[in-house]
């Protein structure tokens, strides 16, 4: 059987890593640019249990007891931090919002508490709570680094015999009547029995080649690094509830992720809606100007070590859209072989170690051991079925 992945971001270098775990041979990425080039570059690697969704965060303690142990079972360094995630509210209704989930993750036994100003003030030193009416802390989240973790996973891979070809770019899914047949690439055709799409933001202009609909599209959202600021280096992830600012450390600097903000200057945590026609449009992956004065008045807000903050790097990137904000992933309904992980909106960095193990079982096994994610498939978005409540971070 020959399996060709397509896509080198971080979905398909794990998905190459579970295929050669399991011993599978005659497996190919494919990768346009370069491995990592995709979203993954641009993530911030924050991974969390809080979601609203059971199933989500079922696949944060599937993927979290990976991450715990990616070192040693890749062999590969990860900077990988269990340090928790804390969402603060400044807003009674905020608060509330926040203690909705908790019989959830009471339910699914992750360890989650209600905090009050006093602890949030422990949690963070010097930073300001007197604007802070409470906050919710989840000290088994953390964050790492997914350009780390992706190259930890493809070189795990290739060294088991898995090829990967980058500056190979794939512009049509071949099938031949429900069966996929392989791969078109600028130079080649490739025959291949399973083709898994690891395309992230740019998958509905490749799976549109085989006849698929597949409503992903891409968002721009942005990230700014500042100077080092060693009194921060342990702190978890701080997330502002009803503003969507957050922040976590990276090394001794601090990297901090923000909504867009719109013309006249509110905050966008989310996209409108989804575009009319897929995958929509790309807008360009510059740093909007507006961004940088905001953030650095939110943050000089929120800790006095931020009143003079200098922003040393700042990037965009695509977050990989779907209608319900969850990934779709399987198999497609109707196209033999023919498989999909991708559309994260935000949070496919965290799960990837689950999503891959996951897909690679239905690609191998006809179906998943470790947790059903048939609420997943592309065919909820064929029949209208929504399982989910949408979320962006
Ligand atoms: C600002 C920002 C912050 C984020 N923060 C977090 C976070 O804290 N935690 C978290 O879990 N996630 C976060 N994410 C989301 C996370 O980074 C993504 O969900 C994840 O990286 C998606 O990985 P992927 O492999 O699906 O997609 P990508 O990394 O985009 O990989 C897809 C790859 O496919 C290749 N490709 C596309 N089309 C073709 C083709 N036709 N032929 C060959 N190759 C092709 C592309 O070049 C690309 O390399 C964030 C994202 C952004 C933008």
């Amino acid at each position: 059987m020959t399996t060709v992945i397509v896509g080198g971001g971080i979905i398909g270098a794990a998905a190459a890593y579970f295929l050669a775990e399991r011993r599978e041979t005659n497996v190919l990425v494919l990768e346009r640019a370069q491995l990592g080039s995709g979203t993954t570059k641009g993530g911030l690697g924050g991974i969390r249990h809080q979601f609203v969704d059971e199933l989500d965060v079922r696949l944060s303690r599937l993927a979290m007891s990976f991450w715990r142990v990616f070192d040693d079972i890749t062999g590969a360094r990860h900077d990988f931090h269990q340090r928790g995630y804390l969402f603060i509210a400044n807003t009674d209704g905020g608060l509330e919002q926040l203690r909705a989930s908790m019989p959830l993750y009471e339910k699914v036994g992750v360890n989650v508490e209600m905090v009050g100003r006093v602890s949030v003030a422990e949690l963070v030193r010097g930073m300001r709570v007197d604007d802070v009416v409470g906050g919710r802390f989840g000290a088994e989240d953390g964050y790492g680094d997914p350009p780390q973790a992706l190259a930890g996973f493809a070189a795990f891979a290739q060294l088991a015999g898995v090829q990967i070809k980058e500056r190979t770019n794939v512009r049509e899914i071949m099938r031949s009547g429900d069966r996929v047949t392989g791969v078109r690439t600028d130079d080649d055709e490739i025959a291949a029995d399973r083709v898994l799409l690891a395309t992230g933001c740019w998958t509905a202009p490749l799976a549109a080649t085989a006849g698929v609909a597949v409503p992903i599209w891409p968002y721009r959202r942005s990230i700014m690094e500042s100077q080092p600021i060693p009194q921060l280096s342990r702190a978890p992830m701080v997330i502002e509830w009803e503003s969507g600012f957050h922040f976590r450390p990276k090394g001794n600097a601090v990297r901090f992720a923000m909504p867009n903000l719109t013309t006249d200057g509110g905050i966008e945590k989310g996209p409108p809606g989804p575009p009319s026609a897929y995958p929509g449009d790309y807008v360009p992956l510059d740093v909007p100007a507006s961004l940088e004065p905001w953030v650095r008045a939110r943050a000089a807000w929120r800790h006095p070590l931020f009143a003079d903050v200098q922003i040393r790097s700042s990037w965009s990137c695509y977050y990989e859209m779907t209608p319900d904000d969850h990934p779709i992933v399987g198999p497609v309904p109707g196209v033999e072989g023919l498989f999909i992980a991708a559309g994260f909106s935000g949070h496919g960095f965290m799960h990837a170690p689950a999503i891959a193990q996951l897909v690679v079982e239905q690609m191998l096994d006809g179906r998943t051991r470790a947790l059903d994610i048939s609420d997943l498939s592309l065919e909820r978005f064929q029949t209208g079925r929504r399982p989910f409540t949408a979320t962006v971070l």
